[in-house]
């Protein structure tokens, strides 16, 4: 049976079970699923396809999965940077979001956000922010696949003036979303357990288990968290959750900076997820969350960029390679979170993560088709060895060639096709402007 589409003349990284990698490989694509992967045989036609790309010789991978990200947040790339966590949310981001977030503002942010992520490589992300109808209709537009979610917080924040409506809209948001669009599936974010009561907590994720929808929640970013955690509620932010009950299979946790081995215990018996935001944890100098004992304890580990505010990219190839680095030089052991270990988190750990293994993770039979094609005719891609060493250390988000979502290719010869670039960068340039000014009044006031 004819293919939709024949992606040929390429290595296929597949992240498989056995971490197999095709020479010459193919990828035939029918009805948005992976029908065939294999070797081109020599002296044989190519299986006949409505398009052949002809990846020239590249790389074919899965799309990259970013576990943590907060798309709207684009708006405020380089925003305010250099400061502690505490000063960064409650004199910038806090009043930033209240007088520049709404509606519109969000989709714009979260089109910029997708045109980027699309365009390096990254083909499915998990969300958590304010105005989610906003986010998921830009990325619904874009082509990419999410996990989305309405934030969770028990203050005013952008679209939910009232902090006791916050679980209600959040639900809300699933109930809209649960069958509205293959791609994109609902989830509730709670945005911490300093920010968040237990009612709320508890509220949420019994909301989101009656959905069966995954519950996210930033946790043990910072040490002061662990210490104000304790002095309140008698215990360090993961026991806590676990004895609100909100942990189980179907929670991300998000950071995970400060845990210690028994709240690393805890999460492998709860089964939980963590999603690990290397640059983020760096930038805002929150310290080095524990992937290593996180990884040999059974906890599934995906890679997040975090906003746009607070790292400032969403190249997914920059946080893989930060991630090998960080834990190299943190545990004084060039070892730890090897490059096959970094681009797993990026791919198949990530779709296990945000709860879409079933659908997505490794390139094989059966599987949405979420692939990205590498152009590797650049000097600093030869000559190449190993294509999964040099997705972690040599590859850029630029040199991404073809991006294909559900079948569809999203991205071809680094164009984007889904969406109009250059009217979206004039808005969110418009929208900078505006915020840039604001921030520079407030500040000499
Ligand atoms: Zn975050």
């Amino acid at each position: 049976m004819t293919l939709d589409t024949l992606i040929h003349n390429a290595t296929v990284v597949t992240m498989n079970a056995a971490c197999g990698i095709i020479a010459n490989g193919m990828v035939g694509v029918r009805n948005g699923s992976i029908e065939m992967v294999g070797a081109a045989p020599p002296q044989t036609p190519l299986p006949a396809a409505s398009v052949l790309v002809d990846a020239g010789g590249g790389v074919v991978m899965p799309g990259l999965i970013n576990a943590h990200t907060h798309l709207p947040m684009t708006l405020f790339r380089g925003l305010a940077d250099d400061l502690p966590l505490h000063r960064w949310l409650q004199d910038i981001m806090f009043p930033a979001e209240a007088a520049h977030i709404d509606p519109d503002s969000a989709r714009w942010g979260a089109r910029l956000a997708c045109a980027e992520m699309l365009l390096s490589g990254t083909t499915c992300c998990c969300d958590g922010y304010f105005h989610a109808d906003s986010v998921a209709e830009a990325v619904k537009e874009s082509g990419m696949r999410a996990v989305i979610a309405q934030g969770v917080i028990d203050f005013p924040a952008p679209g939910v003036p009232d902090p006791t409506m916050n679980v209600e809209t959040a639900a809300r948001f699933v109930d809209n979303w649960q069958d509205r669009c293959d791609r994109i599936t609902p989830s509730i974010f709670c945005h911490a357990p300093y920010t968040c009561s237990a009612e709320t907590m508890t509220t949420a994720k019994t909301a989101a288990g009656e959905r069966g929808v995954l519950f996210q929640i930033h946790v043990s970013e910072t040490e002061e968290e662990v210490r104000n955690s304790l002095e309140k509620n008698g215990a360090r932010p993961v026991q806590y959750l676990n004895d609100l009950g909100v942990l189980d299979e179907q929670s991300l946790v998000v950071h995970g900076v400060w845990i210690d081995a028994a709240e690393i215990r805890t999460l492998a018996r709860r089964r939980t997820a963590m999603a690990h935001c290397p640059s983020s944890n760096m930038k805002l100098g929150a310290g080095v969350a524990p992937v290593v004992p996180l990884r040999e304890a059974g906890v599934v580990t995906g890679l997040g960029t975090d906003g746009s505010a607070s790292n400032n990219t969403l190249d997914m190839f920059r946080e893989m390679n930060t991630a090998a680095k960080l834990h190299k030089v943190h545990r004084h052991d060039p070892t730890a979170a090897t490059a096959e270990t970094v681009v797993a988190m990026a791919t198949i750990e990530g779709a296990r993560a945000i709860g879409l293994a079933e659908i997505i993770g490794p390139i094989e039979v059966g599987k949405r088709a979420d692939l990205i094609v590498i152009d590797t005719a650049h000097p600093h891609l030869a000559p190449m060895y190993n294509p999964v060493s040099h997705a972690v250390y040599a590859m850029t988000g630029a040199d991404v060639r073809h991006v294909m979502v559900d079948g569809h290719l999203v991205v071809r010869d680094k164009t984007l096709l889904s969406m109009d670039l250059e009217e979206i960068m004039d808005k969110v340039r418009w929208y900078g402007k505006r915020i840039g000014r604001d921030i520079a009044h407030h500040q000499k006031e």
